[in-house]
């Protein structure tokens, strides 16, 4: 099979660039899921890297309380000593309820300086909380309108899809079908390209094989010269066209 005669040549010249726009179109769409997942990954490490200033926050709000329920608890022990003074009558007792009393107030005062410090951690903690919080805010958005605009693309590109395999459908029917068989045969092993236009040097005007580079014998150059005629590469077996001899 060194040429291919056809009446057919236009045609399937044509219907190579249609597969070729196809593939092209299916690569694409292929890409949407894929880049999906790649905002929502990122999106979810950047939710985890703030979730610390979340936790920071949580913690000093828990240690607030329990300096606050331990006041309370002086407080109380305070108030009850009190009562007892004006009970007792023995005066080592009265005396060892005022060290109660004093030993409570320390307490209370101690409490009292830390939750003032704990105040402080908080208000910081509380505005690094919030800043994160406004971060991860417009992340999120940031990522819905790039999740949005990937879904679109990707129905228009299934559109666009649908539309030019309808297109190569409606080629391929108009194409003798030994032809087409031997071009799915080439396609299939040469990574989607059976029909290549060769290539001409514009210095020496010497012609190439379009698909492997292979520079064309004196005899492959008058073949692909022959009008509705493809030379099938003796390399990669492509079959070569002259564009201005198909197209002319
Ligand atoms: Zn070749």
């Amino acid at each position: 099979m060194e040429t291919i005669h056809t009446a057919d040549a236009l045609r399937l010249a044509e219907l190579q660039k249609k597969d070729a726009a196809i593939s092209g179109l299916k690569t694409r769409l292929a890409a949407v899921p894929r880049e999906l997942e790649k905002l929502e990954v990122e999106f979810a490490r950047k939710k985890a890297s703030m979730g610390a200033a979340r936790e920071a926050l949580l913690d000093l709000q828990k240690r607030k309380k329990e300096k606050e329920l331990a006041i309370a608890e002086a407080e109380e022990g305070i108030r009850k000593h009190q009562r007892e003074l004006n009970q007792v009558k023995n005066n080592d007792a009265f005396k060892a309820l005022l060290g109660e009393i004093e030993r409570d107030k320390a307490a209370k005062d101690g409490l009292e300086t830390e939750v003032l410090l704990l105040l402080d951690e908080l208000d910081k903690a509380a505005g690094a909380d919030s800043a994160m919080q406004a971060e991860l805010r417009k992340a999120q958005e940031v990522r819905d309108a790039e999740a949005g605009a990937l879904e679109s693309s990707g129905r228009a590109l299934a559109a666009e899809l649908a539309a030019a395999e309808a297109e190569r459908a409606a080629q391929a029917g108009g194409i003798e079908k030994g032809l087409l068989e031997k071009y799915e045969t080439v396609r299939a092993s040469r990574a989607g390209v059976a029909v290549v236009p060769v290539h001409e040097d514009p210095a020496t005007g010497k012609l190439s094989c379009g698909g492997c580079h292979m520079a064309l014998t004196p005899q492959k150059t008058l073949d692909v010269k022959k009008s509705d005629t493809f030379a099938v590469c003796p390399e990669c077996r492509r079959f070569m066209y002259l564009e201005r001899t198909i197209y002319g």
